[in-house]
Order: C-alpha cells, then sequence, then structure tokens
C-alpha cells in the first residue's frame, strides 16, 4: 500500500460536521488573529457595521448580510487590508420594547409605568444581554469574523453622548423645532410614527376596512345634499368641511345627492356646476349635537375623480393632507381620540371607545338619522406599525423636528459622491432626499435615548450636549443618574440658561435611527482629544463589550467607511440616518461605496412569516444545510432581485458542490497511490506541461481574474457565475479528457496542473466558501500556510485569452454536437462517420480532440448544408417591439433577415438579440444540424457495419467497468475478462478493450465475467 500523503475524502461531505470540525481549527489556531496580525500595518478598508437590533436569535434574512459582510472582510483580507472588524447591536426603541412589553403581559403605557420604568429598563437591558450573546454565536458559526467582545452597543452613554452633541449642533443651526402637526399614529405604542418608518417592510400590509358613503345635508338648498365617501368612520365627529376640485364638474342627482359627474357618467342629473360654484356651500354635519363647529365646501386641486364621490370629506384633527388645508382656509381643527386611540370624555356616547370599536356604532347611527347612503367593506394597502402591527391613525401632535430646508442640497452633492450597487438605489436615495419631508424625532415612549431637550417657562430652549454639560448644569439628581436614561434622568432637572430657573426635560425619547446613524462619529472617536481605554463601554453597556472610545486622529483614518452593505429598506433608514448626521456634523457622505439587495422570500416566493410557518431559524439551516451552503445561496444572488431562499435550493446546492468536491476526491485518489508530494513552491508551476495543462494553467489564471472583478465590484454573483463555469471547465473538460494520464504510472505534469488549478480555486472561493475551502486547503497543501485565509490572494499573471477562446470554442462545438445526436436519438457510444463544423474556426486546430469527444471519425470544417429557420421569441419580443412585432415576424417568415455575429438577427429595420429568436436550423437528409451563437455542426447520422461492431465493443467496455465497481475492485486492479462466444468478433478491438478495463487476458467461455487477476 503507498503512503497516504492525503487524507482520502468521503463520497460525500458532510457539511454541518466539517464546518464544525474547521471552526474548532480557528479557535485552537487563532487563524483569525493571525490573519489581523499578518495584515496589521498594511492599507486600511474601512467597513462600518449596520448595528443588528439585539431583540432576537439569527434568522436567515440577517445571515445573507452578515455574509456579504464577511465575504467582502475576508476579500480584503487575501489583498492585504488591515480592518477594524467591530460588530455593533442597535439596543433601544420599540423593537426592545414592544417584546418585554409581551414577555411581561403589559398592554399599554399606563401598564408600564404601573411596572415601574426602573425595572422595565432592566428587563430591556436583559433582552439586549440575551439576544446579543445568541447573535454571537450563531454569527461565529456561520464563519463570520469580526472582532467578537469589542462590539459597539447603542444604548451606551458614549454613543447617546455623540446623539446629543450633534441635536445640539442642530439646535445651534436653528434647525431644530416643536411641530404642531397631524401624524401616523399608533394607538398601542402610543407614538407618532415617522416618514421613514412608513418605509419599512410590512408596514403596508391589505385590509379590509368599512366603506361609508354619507350624506351632508345643505343648509341653503332644502333637500339637497353632499355625499362623501370615506373608510374611516371614526373620524367623521371631526368633520369640518368637504372638498371639491373647483376645476371638475359636479352635478345632481335625481335624489338630491351632489356628486361628481366623471364618478356618474350614465346619471341623469338636474342641474350641473363647476366645483369652484360650490365652494361657500354650508352644510349640517354627522354630529353637531356632539361638536359645535360650522362646516362649509373648500376648493382642493388634490381631489380625485379616480374613487368616492369626487367630494372628499376633511378632518383636520385625523389626517396629514387634511390637516394642512385647515392652515390654508382656517378650518377649525377637532382632535378626538387620546393617545390610544380612544374618544375624548367631550364627545359624548362615543366617549371611550376605540377608532374600530367606534365604527360599526357611526354607521348605525348614521343610518338612523338618514344620513348613511350605503355601507360596505372596502380592500386596500393600509399603514400598520412596523413593531406591533396595529393599524396606524393619524392624530395632532406636537413632536420635535429637525427641519431638512438647509440640509436637503448638501445631502444631495454628499450622495453623488457615493458609489451604489447596484446603481438604481443611489437613484432611490436621491428621490428619497428630494422628497423627505422634516424629520420627526421624537417618540412618546420608554427604552431610547433621551432627547436632552429643557423648554424652559421663559421661551428659552435649553439642548444640553454632554454629560459633563448635564452635570454641571444640574440642579439636583445626579448621584442617582446610573445611565442617560429615563427613569433616571427624568430626575435631574437643569438651571436654564437664559433665566436661572430649574427646568425639566421634555419626557420623550429619540427615534432609534438617531442611535445608529451616529456611529461612524461615536465609535471612531470624532473630536474626541484622548483615546480612552473601554470608553465606549459606558452606561448600559458597560460589560458587555470592552470597546474603546478612540481619539479623534483614528477617526481620521477610518473615516469615511471605504464600504457598507444592508438590504434596500435601509436607504431610507440607516443610510439615511448616517448621511444625514455626517452631513450635519462634517458636510459629507459617511461612506463611499454601498451594496444594497432586495428583500428574502420563502423557496416559493412568498414573504417569510412566522405564524405561516415559513421562517428558517438560522440554528436550523446550519444543522440542515451548512453554513457554505447558506453562504453559497446569498452569493449566487443577483442583488437586485429578491432572494427565494430555502432547503430545496440548498440540496440543488449541495449536489452542485459535489463537482468541486468530486475534482478534488479524484486527485486525492489517484495522488496517494503515486505519492505525489507537491510543495506550495510548486505554485510557481515549471516543467514541461501538455497543452492540456497548459490550457488548464491559464484557465485558472482567467478564473481568478473574473472572480477577482467579480470581488472589486462588489458582485458576489459574478463570482459565483465564473466559479461555476471554472469548476464545470476542470472537471468536465480537464479531468475528463486527462483520466488517463492520471492511471498506472501517474503523469507527474498532470498532478502538478490538477494540484495547482484547484488550490488556486480554493484561495479564490474562500470567502465565500471559507469552511470547505479550508477543509481541502489544508488536505492538499502539505508546507504552505496553514491555511487558505492566511494564504493571500494569488498573484497569476494575464491570461493567455487567445488559446482560452480557441477551447472554448472546441467546448462549443462538441457541445452542439451533443445536441445534435440528442436530437437524432443516438447514444453517444455508438461511433459516428463524420461532423462537419462551420463558425467556429478557432477549434480547426483541435479536430482529434473533438472527434474523440464526440465520437466521430472524421472532422470537416465547412459550411453546412442547412436551411435556417428564425421564429420571434414571443414572451421576450413581443414586450419589446409592440405593434412593430407584426412586421418583424413577417419579415422573419419569408426568409427576409440578416445574421449578424453573435447569434444576432436583422429584420424589418430591428435589430434582434440571440435570446429574442428562436432558431431552428433543418440539415439534409441524414444529417442532425444544431446551431448557437454563429456555430452550426451537422453531425453524418448513417450507420455501418463496422461501426455498429465499434458501438458494441464501447458498450462491452462499459459494461466490463460496472461490473468492477459492483465487484468492489480496487481502480488500480487487473482483471482476467471471460466473455461469451457471441462477443468474438469483437475482439478484432482486443487491444484497446484491454486497456481500458486493465485486462491482463480475455477468454472466450461461457457467460460475462470479471475476476481479479492472481
Ligand atoms: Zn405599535
Ligand atoms: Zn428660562
Amino acid at each position: 500500500m503507498a503512503e497516504q500523503v492525503f487524507h482520502p475524502l468521503p463520497t460525500v461531505p458532510d457539511h454541518p460536521a466539517l464546518e464544525e470540525h474547521v471552526l474548532a481549527a480557528w479557535e485552537q489556531e487563532g487563524t483569525f488573529e493571525r490573519l489581523r496580525e499578518q495584515n496589521a500595518g498594511g492599507p486600511t478598508f474601512s467597513f462600518i457595521d449596520g448595528p443588528v437590533t439585539a431583540n432576537k436569535s439569527l434568522g436567515v434574512h440577517t445571515a445573507w448580510g452578515r455574509t456579504l459582510k464577511d465575504v467582502f472582510q475576508r476579500y480584503k483580507a487575501l489583498r492585504g487590508f488591515d480592518q477594524r472588524y467591530q460588530n455593533g447591536f442597535d439596543c433601544q426603541g420599540l423593537w426592545i420594547e414592544v417584546g418585554v412589553e409581551r414577555e411581561l403581559g403589559l398592554n399599554s403605557k399606563r401598564d408600564i409605568e404601573e411596572y415601574g420604568l426602573e425595572a422595565f429598563a432592566r428587563k430591556c437591558r436583559d433582552v439586549v444581554v440575551w439576544s446579543s450573546t445568541e447573535l454571537i454565536g450563531a454569527c461565529k458559526r456561520l464563519g463570520q469574523w469580526m472582532d467578537w467582545g469589542n462590539d459597539y452597543y447603542t444604548f451606551s452613554d458614549t454613543n447617546i453622548e455623540y446623539v446629543w452633541r450633534m441635536l445640539k449642533t442642530v439646535h445651534a443651526r436653528d434647525w431644530l423645532y416643536l411641530g404642531h402637526r397631524s401624524t401616523e399614529w399608533c394607538p398601542r405604542c402610543g407614538t407618532s410614527i415617522s416618514q421613514h418608518e412608513l418605509a419599512m417592510s410590512g408596514v403596508y400590509q391589505d385590509r379590509a376596512d368599512p366603506s361609508l358613503f354619507v350624506r351632508f345635508p345643505l343648509r341653503d338648498r332644502p333637500g339637497e345634499s353632499l355625499v362623501v365617501w370615506t373608510t374611516t368612520p371614526w373620524t367623521l365627529p371631526a368633520n369640518v368641511a368637504a372638498a371639491v376640485n373647483p376645476e371638475s364638474e359636479y352635478g345632481l342627482r335625481t335624489n338630491g345627492e351632489w356628486v361628481a359627474v366623471a364618478r356618474y357618467p350614465d346619471e341623469e342629473l338636474a342641474e350641473r356646476r363647476l366645483g369652484a360654484d360650490m365652494v361657500g356651500w354650508t352644510y349640517t354635519g354627522p354630529f353637531d349635537e356632539l361638536v359645535d363647529v360650522a362646516h362649509r365646501v373648500i376648493p382642493w386641486d388634490e381631489v380625485s375623480m379616480d374613487e368616492g364621490t369626487g367630494i372628499v370629506h376633511i378632518a383636520p384633527g385625523c389626517g396629514g393632507e387634511d390637516f394642512e388645508l385647515s392652515q390654508v382656509h382656517e378650518l377649525p381643527v377637532i382632535a378626538p381620540v387620546d393617545e390610544s386611540g380612544r374618544f375624548y370624555p367631550t364627545f359624548g356616547w362615543l366617549k371611550g371607545l376605540s377608532t374600530v370599536e367606534a365604527a360599526d356604532q357611526i354607521i348605525g347611527y348614521l343610518a338612523g338619522k338618514g344620513m348613511l347612503v350605503e355601507s360596505g367593506l372596502y380592500e386596500h394597502r393600509y399603514p400598520h406599525c412596523w413593531r406591533c402591527d396595529t393599524p396606524l391613525i393619524f392624530r395632532i401632535a406636537d413632536d420635535w423636528f429637525i427641519s431638512v430646508r438647509d440640509l436637503r442640497q448638501p445631502m444631495l452633492d454628499a450622495n453623488a459622491t457615493v458609489r451604489w450597487t447596484p446603481e438604481y438605489m443611489g437613484k432611490r436615495m436621491d428621490d428619497w432626499l428630494r422628497n423627505m419631508g422634516d424629520w420627526n424625532i421624537s417618540r412618546r415612549r420608554y427604552y431610547g435615548l433621551p432627547l436632552p431637550f429643557y423648554p424652559c417657562a421663559c421661551g428659552h430652549l435649553n439642548v444640553i450636549g454632554s454629560r459633563e454639560e448635564l452635570e454641571a448644569r444640574a440642579t439636583e439628581g445626579i448621584e442617582q443618574l446610573e445611565e442617560l436614561r429615563r427613569p433616571w434622568i427624568d430626575r435631574v432637572p437643569i438651571r436654564c440658561e437664559a433665566c436661572g430657573e430649574a427646568v425639566r426635560r421634555i419626557a420623550e425619547v429619540g427615534d432609534v435611527w438617531l442611535d445608529a446613524g451616529i456611529v461612524p462619529f461615536s465609535t471612531l472617536g470624532w473630536q474626541n482629544p484622548k483615546w480612552v481605554p473601554q470608553g465606549y463601554a459606558t452606561g448600559a453597556a458597560r460589560g458587555l463589550t470592552t470597546a474603546d472610545l478612540p481619539d479623534h486622529a483614528y477617526w481620521e483614518q477610518w473615516f469615511p467607511a471605504d464600504w457598507v452593505s444592508e438590504m434596500r429598506e435601509q436607504i431610507r433608514l440607516w443610510f439615511y440616518s448616517q448621511l444625514f448626521m455626517s452631513v450635519v456634523l462634517t458636510g459629507r457622505s459617511p461612506f463611499r461605496q454601498v451594496l444594497g439587495y432586495e428583500k428574502m422570500l420563502d423557496e416559493q416566493g412568498r414573504e417569510m412569516h412566522g405564524s405561516w410557518g415559513n421562517m428558517i431559524d438560522a440554528n436550523d439551516a446550519f444543522a440542515r444545510m451548512g453554513a457554505d451552503v447558506m453562504r453559497w445561496q446569498y452569493c449566487a444572488q443577483p442583488p437586485d432581485r429578491n432572494l427565494l431562499f430555502g432547503f430545496g435550493p440548498a440540496d440543488a446546492i449541495k449536489r452542485e458542490l459535489l463537482t468541486l468536491w468530486n475534482s478534488v476526491k479524484f486527485f486525492v485518489e489517484y495522488a496517494n497511490i503515486e505519492s505525489f508530494r507537491p510543495s506550495w513552491e510548486a505554485l510557481n508551476l515549471e516543467g514541461d506541461l501538455a497543452p492540456l495543462d497548459h490550457w488548464l494553467v491559464e484557465r485558472t489564471h482567467a478564473f481568478v481574474r473574473d472572480a477577482e472583478a467579480g470581488y472589486e465590484s462588489y458582485l458576489t454573483v459574478d463570482v459565483m457565475r465564473a466559479y461555476q463555469v471554472y469548476v464545470d471547465d476542470l472537471s468536465n473538460w480537464y479531468i475528463r479528457r486527462s483520466r488517463s494520464r492520471f492511471w498506472a504510472g501517474g503523469d507527474e505534469a498532470a498532478f502538478q496542473t490538477l494540484w495547482y488549478a484547484i488550490v488556486q480555486m480554493l484561495r479564490v472561493m474562500a470567502p465565500i466558501l471559507p469552511f470547505v475551502t479550508d477543509h481541502l486547503f489544508r488536505n492538499l497543501v502539505l508546507d504552505g500556510p496553514g491555511s487558505v485565509h492566511l494564504a493571500g490572494w494569488p498573484e497569476v499573471p494575464d491570461p493567455d485569452r487567445a488559446l482560452l477562446d480557441e477551447i472554448a470554442d472546441v467546448r462549443r462545438v462538441v457541445a452542439l454536437a451533443h445536441q445534435a445526436r440528442a436530437t437524432s436519438g443516438m447514444k453517444l457510444r455508438q461511433p459516428l462517420r463524420k461532423l462537419v463544423v462551420e463558425g467556429a474556426p478557432a477549434a480547426a486546430g483541435h479536430a482529434d480532440e473533438i472527434a474523440d469527444e464526440v465520437n466521430v471519425k472524421e472532422i470537416e470544417f465547412g459550411a453546412v448544408q442547412a436551411e435556417l429557420r428564425v421564429k420571434p421569441n414571443l414572451p421576450v419580443l413581443g414586450p419589446r417591439l409592440g405593434r412593430e412585432l407584426r412586421a418583424v415576424q413577417q419579415a422573419l417568415q419569408s426568409g427576409e433577415f440578416e445574421e449578424l455575429p453573435g447569434g444576432r438577427f436583422r429584420a424589418a429595420g430591428h435589430e434582434l438579440a440571440s435570446d429574442e429568436v428562436l432558431v431552428e436550423r433543418l440539415g439534409r437528409e441524414g444529417f442532425a444540424v444544431a446551431s448557437a451563437d454563429g456555430a452550426t455542426v451537422a453531425l453524418d447520422t448513417a450507420l455501418d457495419d463496422e461501426l455498429v461492431l465499434e458501438g458494441r465493443v464501447r458498450d462491452l467496455i462499459r459494461q466490463v467497468n460496472t461490473m468492477r465497481k459492483e465487484q468492489g475492485l480496487a481502480v488500480t486492479d487487473r482483471i482476467v475478462l471471460t466473455v461469451p462466444s457471441e462477443v468474438e468478433p469483437l475482439l478484432r478491438w482486443q487491444d484497446r478493450i484491454k486497456n481500458e478495463v486493465l485486462a491482463v487476458e480475455i477468454r472466450v467461455d461461457g457467460d460475462l465475467a470479471v475476476e481479479r487477476a492472481g
């Protein structure tokens, strides 16, 4: 038995087990620490992690982003870049609060206050501690290399102080104001919801609401009334006006109802008027006995003729546009419901009812009064609270805003310096910046950044910019200030800088995107005079991390980030809040490049929901598919399309991974037989290579370059595509065509070449598949770096593209020949006389290889006599050409077209791409024809006795080799072959048979039998 140089590989890898093994090796050998040491002092690559919310365990959604971040950090590390690797957690806000409320069975803000804010804050922190521990464990299992233990936590006092400082700057520039307006409001959470939060996925959901047509009797036109339509009956008690489009025509139906003519086109109308003529009419409101207010008709250009009656019910206390109209027309503003969405006591019998409970009663009441025209249900997309799923309402509220008037253009300019992948996401950001309203930064909640605003009765607004300033101005309570957080901070009044009176903080906390947006400053030590060891581990973060607060020089070194990456939804969230705060503080973008990606759905294309049972926990995925397979799924995905993730695609990937696995297994098996011992030095491949070896080396270099281009443009999908084509070339061309060189005697050049190609490929794929590549690398590399992750990026010369094009043409011709065989039903083992090849000139020097591959006696390069038929590919071409399609179709049908290079055609003045046409070539009688991308082959399918016999020889060889396997013979075992007498005519080829089945002797006697030679 030869020495086992390499560990033999099992037939199929057990990915989860293999990965646990590799993780243990990394841990034991300190592989990541060694990598960081190796790159210390190198050029820097600055990545800033968008914080993951610490309120859950790792889901496969989050693992997608985590994988992309890891892939590019690993790639940059292979290229020698020094990196920070700081991970981050988002630790405050509704995410955390609502989870704790559920756990404690609390249902309202009053419940929380009764439970006690101090205890509530402790519970919220517990969630963060639990979740961050879970997330770190799962991210390690995913293979993510980060500086675990030095993570940033946004509830750190230091982080809070940095937001304070930003807010103080905003105030100094006069951009901070208290707004009074109608805003989207969650009645369960008891807080307003801002414009960017509405952009979060899952906010807009289909929902059936009541649909009401209501009559408003006109005061000066007896028997006549306006009819309005609404889907929010609870807003009717707040009605003060009815809006008409002044340009549109309205008509009086015979039953006395005024409606827009455009909405009732077939109606007989007693009178017609322009909307402008109705302005100023007064009417009786539906709840006049509860609410004493005058109602009138107002003009509004935005009244749509697409739904309802063309007359719009206006309640400025319950709608954003309604509120704006109240400012223009000096309408009274009636606010009917309190923070929890229940009617105020002044609303009589409605008192205490929720907006939902009130609906039925209002409908009944209107019917009783004869004001209800019609009621039913209406399906529409309606916004819900992103955290608790409660349908939102509109409510008048006083919220704190940052004006964007002076910031809009600087933010657009800053965004113009950013390179976005995919590009359209940068345009989305531009659109958002052009249309964004002022930033509503206040939330009426508990576990969040305390807004440092202290408005004084004297009219002065005090804004605190740091803990130091707070301590200097506090009148009491500093000794109990454990964290910059409610309830402790609420017990610290300060002295007003204008009048000297003690003044209290407002109760509101900040939008969580303030917490995350400040990270490029708070974690990098912006304007911090002196490095503070563990200076970030303050407040609630103490004990969870050992992160330092660096000094300003460090910030200069690492700001802005070279690259950030999150899902598309973050355009209006984290990318926006970071950009906003960075433009305020520095006037420029905090990142140079962004990789965004679309949504994840289940493998059937449905949203994943806990309640639908199609959610996948990352731990389940680790156990059932393995991290490499998950990472493959993420990385093969174009970022501009939704990822359909699941166990079905995972099984397909596992099968596809076998091509790589089997190639290495093949190498290991034969290299062990020959005791082939490669050395790391052999990467400088020298010596006599066969032409095919030479090709594989060049092919490998081309792959390295293609992958490099993919990584450099942050498109893992390009790396994966390059890899898939490369592995196919390696396995289905090089190995398959070189097999015999690895058998008995072993050809040193073949071993060298294959080892070289595999090792280089493992290095290229290490960032994407960090486990299986390291596992195989450690097996194949005997004296080099101890891990593929320490081996750096392969340095290769420019590939010989001419040679590669040549073999690409050969493979193309072979594929076409196989296709022609398939259509004629002629199996590959049956030799044929001739193949005619047209349009692949680079393949001409490889006639022998082609003949061998496609099993024909002769290759002829020349014109293929075939009739060309071209038809339009309707699903593709139809939408593009529209009415022009007919002309193109006719031209193609009558043969009036021109063939262009690359499989394109021109017909009726249109150029048609290769995927826009269906091409068929009909060969002469006895020939099977196939064609693609400008190359055509014709296979002579005629058989003669000689060919038939030879086909039987191939059948026999195959049959014997199957028997060898079934009998468990080793690949090197010699045999004695016994064949029945009817096979005797085939023995004209006995040398070939012996050679291909490793037979030392062939006996003619009885049944077919295989026996190991003694
Ligand atoms: Zn809510
Ligand atoms: Zn004052």
